[in-house]
């Protein structure tokens, strides 16, 4: 990808737990752009780094979670030097996160208009009158209906599509350069998760704002992203424009991935399931980290750590099977 217009770049990330196990490698050299009004998927099973890599953007890992190399580089300025008082600058402001359940966001003890208008004022130089005007157009804008009373509801009388409605509005009041969504619809049932994902993409459109998608729903991605990184066991395995990703997937775990998903044209009595469970990070298996689960793996991948090789139709696969020299020689 390109990395001429992009606002965001994640470069060589190393999220690690200092534990008293050892160490956990959970975000494992993680490189990652984002350009200007594009969207982004992060995919991957639970526990493969997706969440770490947000939270260590965010800087909102919890102890004994540290970021020990890398750049997180957002229009240029790494994020990693900016100290705690320019962070919560920038958090709310310039980017802005997204969860899963709006309640673990939003507090219960006040009002939803009050709490998207404090937003405001924290970050912009504005009167409280406008602050509210443009909390009531946010709302009109993210399809809140009577968007004046309900500026005086709490979060609880809500349903919870209209909570996620309200923290989209809250997340893009203040015109961020880039949204994280985290598992944003995982919550929702599907037809809300499709009003929902619809919402999410014509404000990005319009805004022009960058977005991170972290899912494990690759339904998810093919709906809302330009481009995919997938992710697995803290390291990426392949990325691909999402179109070409679903025409052709090249990663066998990607393909697994692909293959678990149920086809409206295809009658099986059994779903395809990747065998096998995610490593555990502590125990790390020698050389290709999806080896002790593929069924191409040859004895290199039991050996070596294969890097991200470049395919002629513009993946990036993290698989010996893409590397001319490792295939040429039949190890
Ligand atoms: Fe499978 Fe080997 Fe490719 Fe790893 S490097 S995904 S084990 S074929």
């Amino acid at each position: 990808m390109s990395n001429n217009d992009s606002i965001f770049q994640i470069r060589g990330l190393k999220t690690q737990f200092f534990t008293s196990k050892g160490i956990v490698p959970a975000v494992d050299g993680v490189d990652i752009t984002v350009k200007k009004g594009e969207a982004v998927g992060l995919v991957g099973e639970s526990g493969c780094g997706k969440s770490m890599t947000a939270m260590s953007t965010m800087q909102l890992l919890q102890y004994p979670g540290r970021v020990v190399a890398g750049e997180i580089l957002l229009d240029g300025e790494n994020l990693l030097e900016k100290t705690k008082k320019e962070m919560d600058e920038i958090r709310g402001n310039r980017i802005t996160m997204i969860f899963q359940e709006p309640m673990t966001s939003l507090n219960p003890v006040y009002t939803i208009g009050k709490q998207v208008s404090e937003a405001i004022l924290i970050h912009e130089n504005v009167s409280k009158e406008e602050a509210k005007q443009r909390t009531i157009d946010i709302f009109r804008k993210v399809g809140i209906p009577e968007p004046e009373k309900r500026y005086n509801v709490f979060p609880h009388q809500l349903s919870g599509g209209l909570r996620q409605r309200v923290m989209i509005g809250m997340a893009m009041v203040c015109n961020p350069q880039l949204m994280i969504a985290d598992e944003p619809t995982t919550a929702l049932d599907v037809t809300i998760e499709a009003q929902i994902l619809y919402l999410m993409k014509q404000l990005q459109k319009e805004q022009g704002t960058a977005v991170v998608m972290i899912t494990h729903n690759l339904g998810v991605v093919a709906e809302s992203c330009d481009y995919v990184y997938v992710m697995y066991a803290g390291k990426i395995m392949e990325e691909a424009p999402v179109r070409e990703l679903f025409r052709d997937p090249k990663h066998p775990y990607t393909f697994g991935l692909m293959n678990s998903i149920p086809k409206m044209t295809e009658v099986k009595e059994h779903l395809y399931t990747i065998k096998g469970l995610v490593p555990n990070l502590l125990h790390l298996p020698q050389g290709c980290r999806f080896c002790p689960r593929c069924e191409k793996a040859m004895k290199v991948c039991t050996m070596y750590e294969p890097d991200l090789y470049e395919t002629e139709d513009g993946h990036k696969v993290r698989c010996f099977l893409y590397n001319k020299e490792v295939m040429n020689s039949g190890k």
